[in-house]
């Protein structure tokens, strides 16, 4: 065998296919205590074979691995670097409506993309695919996204494509400012994206719009009216009023904002939402960024790709194509993309398949490191365990001391020494030399011999067994497996606590010694 230097005790037992605990036991025997932890390297070759070799096993350890020089044909798409100023060409901006719950939101997304259908031409069929556009009467247009709340705009945020450019943070007049209405201006903050208040229900009674304005002035909002920047527009839902007039806020704000994209080159987008739908098959509705898409578009998005069959525009009418800021629907499939995740157009389908190839291949090495973050995860669980066995000796210590007093000089024993021999197994390396620790002492100052035969970290095994018979020791079982078989002809004594362990050898030794008279 071909041995790994430098290897961690970790990797070594992840190499041998053997727990943490088995390879650790092994290299006690081998090299002592030193540098057993799960993240010490090992460099001694003779030592790392040793081991190997005493975990019994073929280990799957062959070669030494060259450096990892995989050449990678396959390679990812990332997005373009930004246009240059010449190319851009202002776009629609998207917007997300956020609010507190019951303030109005659903209500408000349902009379935008209502009255939008009404007024165009088909024939008034509202359907939702996650987006939709307003077209103004100057003919501007302002693209909405279509799910109300947080969590289209932390699914976007999580994934790194945000692609709102302008909240609107639904206030109901009657309660004002609330939880939720707070947690959306404090993320708008955070992500640097301006509000537009769509104060709502003013319809009703109870509305007081300036009692809302004051506590959102008080939320640190730099409303219009008071020299800021901050939109509010009064509106209702419910009967429509004042819609036009937020669209026209929104679409003055994105003046403002100079928003612009590149209509050429090649196409980038966010999927907004994802179905598989029982006629069509997988759809997907995407906002696109950058480019023009088309029919015959070739994209790629997670670990998914589409050759484009059909565009539709949010009213379900056939479109040749979609420019950036405006919502599409996307037919052509061969994987469900997901909602967040970036559209990139490649040059072919074979690029299209290199690309995801290696995406694969990422997404893999990915779940492995989240296998050894489940590994790491456990190690801590055993430091844990340690740092327990360690607070566990420190207490043993001062029994220790405790005993150290004339008693023990009253205990006298034979010339002959009587023995007390032991085998000590513990859930953990630290539980075990805390133990080994105190008895130590006892050795030392015990005029009865007590012999450690064995040692280590595990459950009892049969091994421990035959010793015991051998060497006629009690095998005390530290907050480990005591196994059914084989425990009849010799004593193993179960015990998680240190000091009754302790306590239990004392008596064992006593019981040894000549009475005194
Ligand atoms: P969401 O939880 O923010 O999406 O709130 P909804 O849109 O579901 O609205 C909650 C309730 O408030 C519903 O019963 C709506 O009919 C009602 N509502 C929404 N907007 C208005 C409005 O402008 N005026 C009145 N009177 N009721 C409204």
């Amino acid at each position: 065998v071909d041995i790994w230097r430098n290897i961690t005790v970790r990797e070594l037992a992840n190499a041998c296919d053997k727990s943490l605990d088995d390879v650790q036991e092994v290299m006690l025997y081998v090299k002592g205590a030193d540098d057993i932890e799960p993240s010490a390297r090992l460099e001694d070759v003779k030592i790392i074979r040793e081991i190997v070799q005493k975990c019994g096993l073929k280990s799957k350890i062959v070669a030494a691995p060259e450096k990892e020089e995989i050449e990678i044909k396959d390679r990812d798409v990332v997005p373009r670097p930004p246009a240059s100023p010449e190319n851009l060409r202002p776009r629609p901006p998207v917007v997300t409506v956020m609010g507190h719950v019951d303030h109005g939101k659903t209500t408000l997304l349902d009379s935008l993309r209502g009255a939008d259908v009404a007024a165009g031409e088909a024939g008034g069929i509202t359907q939702h695919i996650g987006a939709f556009t307003v077209q103004l009467s100057n003919g501007e247009s302002v693209t909405f996204l279509d799910t109300p709340g947080h969590a289209a705009f932390s699914a976007m945020r999580a994934r790194g494509a945000n692609i709102t450019d302008i909240v609107v943070l639904v206030v109901a007049a009657e309660d004002g400012v609330m939880a939720q209405t707070r947690e959306v201006i404090k993320l708008a903050q955070e992500t640097n994206v301006p509000i537009i208040v769509a104060l709502n229900k003013i319809d009703k009674p109870e509305a007081d719009i300036e009692n809302s304005k004051r506590e959102l002035l008080q939320m640190g909002l730099n409303l219009e009216e008071y020299g800021g920047d901050v939109q509010v527009i009064p509106i209702s839902a419910l009967k429509g009023t004042n819609l036009d007039l937020l669209a026209e806020s929104v679409s003055t704000q994105a003046t403002l904002m100079g928003l612009q994209s590149e209509y050429v080159g090649p196409v980038e987008g966010v999927v907004v939402e994802s179905q598989t739908h029982s006629k069509r098959g997988k759809l997907s509705t995407a906002i696109v960024t950058r480019g023009t898409l088309r029919k015959g578009s070739i994209l790629v998005s997670g670990l998914a790709h589409a050759k484009v069959r059909a565009l539709f525009d949010h009213n379900g009418q056939p479109v040749e194509e979609a420019t950036p800021g405006t919502p599409v629907e996307i037919l052509g499939w061969r994987e469900l993309p997901m909602a967040g995740d970036l559209i990139l157009e490649v040059e072919s389908d074979r690029k299209a398949s290199s690309v995801l190839r290696y995406r694969q291949a990422e997404s893999q090495k990915m779940k492995a490191e989240e296998n050894i973050e489940h590994i790491k995860a456990k190690e801590e669980e055993h430091l844990e365990k340690y740092l327990a066995a360690r607070e566990a000796r420190r207490l043993a210590g001062k029994f220790k001391m405790r005993n150290k007093g004339p008693r023990q000089k009253e205990i006298s024993s034979d010339d002959g020494s009587p023995r007390v021999n032991v085998i000590i197994k513990g859930d953990v390396h630290g539980s075990v030399e805390a133990i080994l620790d105190v008895l130590e002492t006892y050795d030392r100052n015990d005029k009865c011999k007590l012999d450690v035969v064995h040692y280590g970290v595990g459950d009892i095994t049969e091994g421990d067994i035959e010793l015991a018979k051998t060497f006629n020791a009690i095998i005390y079982a530290f907050s480990v497996n005591v196994p059914m078989k084989g425990t009849k002809t010799v004593s193993i004594r179960p015990c998680n606590i240190i000091y009754r362990l302790i306590d239990d050898l004392k008596e064992e030794i006593s019981s040894k010694l000549q009475p005194v008279e």
